[in-house]
């Protein structure tokens, strides 16, 4: 027995969310809610093996939610929850890990700091469920709505995924509980407190939350837009000069010229301004900071990645783009006509949607080295949104 193991439980039908999928499959911060919930157990550097349980309905959706993410192949869950995640045990059974996690992909926030706590309290009692302490007055009603009591909150937890068990103890509760017909427990807890285990918990996370109706996601997205509070705004200017050549590249677009431009990388004037602005809205340098024109590397280069490299800064600092503006300054060629084609491009690599990218054009009336054809400039501005920090 060795390595540790996560289900993914994204079976179920979420018809309380009111959409027309699978809540599990719908998106939640730019993101749908499965991945996020998968991506966490697969950037675990504990966790060994991911296995997603899915309905049977939902590959094509699962597929499309999960490029690029390398989980096992899914199972298909069963008809309730409980039969699910026995799909999923059974499903690693031949890997016989030591501990497996069971989690509700509609908990997509769970951190990888509960994952660990999780594993730790599981190899310490074999069975551990995370807790909150409820902070809420709670009381029991009857039929009536009148109430019969009040209950000791103290002694009450309320209680999430990950759940953490040894694996064989787990699994063999599954096909006890199975055998015996039973199908009604709604979390493993109850099911292995059924089959005679100790259950312990461990401290949840309040940002855990169950994702459930269609409230909950539009709680979520404002909760994240005040947390994405820090809006910052940064510039760049980029130049470069025309040299003999066929054709110029702005905004990652291959346009027939009369002229190339010349200079670092290919020259792309608009992505370096823009990428310059990017890394000016973050405080973190500038483009020949990251990647030196002096380097011989980035002769030629596409200009791509330097664009991505400060994307992927924005998304390191758990920020967002919120906009994207682009003036270039030039006599010729005409930018009007690849004016959608260097959106599309920038709305891509950014991975922001087409309507937060701005790409204008000017001349400069045949004033200055641009008026002169000599050259094209852009002029550039990034709007990003940070979480407080
Ligand atoms: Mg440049």
């Amino acid at each position: 027995m060795a390595g540790i193991a996560a289900v993914i439980v994204a079976a179920g039908r979420g018809l309380r969310a009111g959409a027309d999928m699978p809540k599990q499959f719908r998106p939640i911060l730019g993101a749908p809610m499965i991945r996020q919930s998968l991506v966490m157990f697969l950037e675990h550097p504990n966790v060994g093996f991911v296995q997603p349980v899915i309905g049977r309905d939902d590959v094509d959706l699962f597929q499309s939610s999960t490029a690029g993410l390398q989980p096992l192949p899914p199972v298909f869950g069963g008809a309730t929850r409980q039969a699910s995640v026995r799909a999923g045990l059974e499903a690693l059974a031949a890997r016989a890990p030591e501990i497996v996690l069971i989690h509700d992909a509609a908990r997509p926030f769970a951190s990888a700091g509960l994952a660990s706590r999780a594993i730790d309290a599981a190899r310490q009692s074999g069975a551990a469920i995370p807790a909150l302490p409820v902070t809420d007055t709670v009381k029991s009603v009857d039929a009536g709505n009148r109430v019969t009591g009040t209950l000791d909150r103290a002694s009450l937890r309320l209680v999430q995924t990950p759940q953490a068990f040894a694996f064989a103890l787990l699994l063999a509760a599954h096909r006890k509980a199975a055998a015996a017909g039973r199908d009604d427990f709604t979390d493993d807890a109850a099911l292995a407190e059924w089959a005679g285990a100790t259950v312990t918990v461990f401290p949840g996370e309040a940002g855990n939350i169950k994702i459930t109706t269609p409230d909950d996601f539009t709680r979520v997205q404002a909760a994240s837009f005040a947390a994405l509070g820090d809006v910052r705004t940064g510039s760049g200017i980029d130049v470069h000069a025309f040299a003999p050549g066929d054709h110029v590249t702005l905004g990652g677009v291959r346009i027939p010229h009369t002229h190339a431009l010349t200079g670092h990388s290919d020259a792309d004037v608009a992505l370096h301004a823009l990428t310059d602005a990017l890394l000016g809205a973050l405080a973190e340098g500038d483009i020949g900071v990251h990647f030196p024109p002096s380097d011989p590397q980035w002769r030629g280069a596409p200009s791509d990645r330097f664009l991505r490299f400060a994307v992927e800064r924005v998304a390191a600092r758990g920020g967002r783009i919120a906009h994207l503006d682009v003036n270039i300054v030039c006599e010729a060629p005409r930018i009007g006509p690849h004016r959608d084609r260097m959106r599309e491009t920038i709305a891509r690599l950014a991975g922001v949607a087409l309507d937060r990218v701005a790409i204008k054009a000017t001349t400069s009336e045949k004033l200055g080295f641009t008026g002169r054809g000599e050259g094209i400039a852009a002029y550039a501005t990034a709007t990003i949104r940070l979480p407080w920090s």
